[in-house]
């Protein structure tokens, strides 16, 4: 198997897993962000986008959540690293208020 394809395999069973393979081993060990720390909480952190407060955050629109979000740094993983939080990783599932569309 070549390097890449190890590393395609090797990403995709840890995404299965839910666990992110970074380039940053410092990613790797990041937390979960917990959506009542006061920046998640300030933008509307949840781990599911379903349960937005959309009398708060009218700006949500079903269908949008980190894993279609611009700032989001991996594709696979059920907690994944954000531009936004760079210490902490987020729910693929989840929103918050800063969630931008994919050019
Ligand atoms: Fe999720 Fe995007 Fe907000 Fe990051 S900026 S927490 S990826 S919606």
């Amino acid at each position: 198997m070549s390097s890449q394809g190890r590393r395609h395999f090797l990403g995709n069973a840890l995404g299965a897993l839910g666990l992110p393979l970074v380039a940053e081993p410092a990613l790797a060990l990041a937390s979960k962000l917990n959506p009542a720390d006061p920046q998640a909480a300030a933008l509307g952190y949840v781990e599911i986008a379903s349960k937005v407060d959309t009398k708060r955050f009218a700006s949500y629109k079903p269908g949008q959540n980190c894993a279609n979000c611009a700032l989001i740094r991996l594709q696979y993983g059920f907690y994944r690293p954000c531009q936004l939080f760079p210490k902490n990783l987020v729910s693929a599932k989840g929103w918050c208020s800063a969630w931008a569309k994919v050019p």
